[in-house]
């Protein structure tokens, strides 16, 4: 990047914008190389600054969640990696008699939002309990559990344009669907606003209990990952088509297919991605000799490979 570019970036930004900034730290799966620019704007106005400068300079962006569905290249990833600051944590609530009206912004956790609705006694997203990462990334992802997905309960975003400009899109222009949606190009979610029913307390508590005994019993514990690998074929399960195989437990370098759950991938030490990924070929290679189902990764590959 030139360097008139960077100080123009710098001066948007100060000390929120740094250089060669290792990402595995900023992943669940604590695997891939540096982001050549790394930015975390605070505020509306400068995430819309951001972006235009970077868009009038076609330099590609790509913006990080909670990095819990992803697998970054070890090359890493070029360009400008934005991470929404603490000014995008946030939940605004305006409650009725029977239910709630609540804008919440991309960088929230969305196990905080969880508890925070069942805590007021909403119901609606205890389906969520346990899913890591931001609500930026779960609505991207129309992340879903146990029968429940954020799509239900999305009555609109906000985000902004690669020009810099701000909309709002309301939910059925989302285009959701199994683990994604159908966003405009390059939109960057800035706040999604939920529609929640009051329910009683111990409705709700039981329900996240629940959802948290489930997880507990079926997914690894104790090493880094991204979650489900691939995502589930029409009526079946990706993990019971890749135990079938044979391939629980199968080692690629540092990267492991986890004993507990086949549909996981497990760091057990130093994992490269490119080991992630030559495990993730290995086992759509085999499952497709031995089913003719070809595995669509739910994780997404980031970066240059
Ligand atoms: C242990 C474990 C369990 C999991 N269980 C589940 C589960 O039960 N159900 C489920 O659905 N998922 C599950 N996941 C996967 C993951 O947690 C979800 O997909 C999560 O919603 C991703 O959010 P994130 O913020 O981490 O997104 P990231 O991984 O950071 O990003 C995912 C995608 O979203 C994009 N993105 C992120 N934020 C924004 C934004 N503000 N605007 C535009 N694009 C954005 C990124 O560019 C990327 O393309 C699990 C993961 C782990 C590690």
């Amino acid at each position: 990047m030139r360097t008139e570019l960077r100080e123009r970036l710098r001066s948007l930004l100060g000390e929120r914008l740094r250089f060669a900034v290792p990402l595995l730290r900023y992943t669940s799966f604590r695997v891939g190389g540096p982001a050549e620019v790394f930015a975390e704007p605070d505020t509306l106005a400068e995430l819309q600054a951001l972006v235009a400068l970077l868009h009038q300079e076609s330099v590609p962006y790509f913006l990080l969640g909670g990095g819990t569905n992803i697998l970054i290249s070890d090359k890493g990833v070029g360009g400008v990696v934005i991470k929404l600051g603490e000014g995008f944590d946030y939940s605004r609530w305006e409650e009725q008699e029977d239910s709630a009206r609540v804008r919440v912004g991309a960088a929230r956790p969305l196990g905080r939002f969880v508890r925070e609705a069942i805590a007021k006694g909403y119901g609606g997203v205890e389906f969520a309990e346990g899913i890591p990462g931001s609500l930026g990334g779960g609505l991207l992802m129309n992340a879903g559990a146990f029968g429940g997905e954020l799509s239900r309960v999305v009555e609109a975003i906000s985000g902004i344009c690669p020009d810099g400009t701000l909309v709002r899109l309301p939910g059925e222009k989302l285009g959701f669907a199994y683990r994604r949606t159908a966003l405009p190009p390059r939109l960057i979610v800035t706040e999604i606003e939920f529609h929640v029913q009051r329910q009683p307390q111990e409705v709700l508590t039981a329900a996240m209990r629940e959802a948290q005994r489930k997880r507990q019993q079926t997914q690894p514990h104790g090493y880094p990952n991204a979650g489900s690998i691939f995502k589930n074929p029409p009526g079946t399960y990706a993990g019971r088509l890749i135990e079938a195989a044979g391939l629980k437990g199968l080692v690629r370098g540092g990267a492991q297919v986890s004993e507990q759950h086949a549909n996981f991938i497990v760091n057990t030490g130093r994992a490269s991605a490119a080991e992630v990924r030559q495990l993730m070929e290995q086992i759509q290679q085999t499952v497709w000799q031995k089913n003719h189902v070809w595995l669509e990764p739910e994780v997404r590959l980031v970066g240059e490979w």
